[in-house]
């Protein structure tokens, strides 16, 4: 198995004649090429991606939910009096909060770089 450099999906790797796959699929890797030459055509440096102001403050917002539902989870079974009922309980809450961040959809707009050894 290997992951989509585009969306991080699992794919199963193919053998045969050429380069090893990069993408899940052939949408993904156009989608890749365009946001590598968008990023050429703004200046955008190697280690940088440009992303939508909303999928920054969905990200943000839902990584502050993460972070402070792990503080809750810490703070409840803390003192050794946690019972199974409470264990089940901050797993939920953890589990919402994972929830949240994975129902975001992030889609660069460019992402700068040298194009990967594969295509
Ligand atoms: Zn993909």
């Amino acid at each position: 198995m290997r992951r989509c450099a585009w969306c991080g999906a699992p794919f199963a790797v193919t053998t045969g004649p050429g380069r090893p796959r990069r993408y899940c699929r052939p949408s993904h890797r156009q989608r890749a090429y365009e946001a590598r030459r968008e990023a050429a055509r703004r200046g955008i440096g190697p280690n940088e991606v440009v992303i939508s102001r909303h999928a920054w403050d969905a990200l943000r917002d839902a990584l502050y939910r993460l972070e402070a539902a792990a503080e809750d989870v810490a703070v409840d079974l803390t003192g050794g009096k946690a019972t199974k009922r409470d264990y089940v309980e901050a797993i939920a809450h953890l589990t919402s909060a994972v929830r949240d961040l994975q129902s975001i959809a992030v889609e660069p707009h460019a992402v700068g770089g040298p194009p990967p050894a594969g295509g």
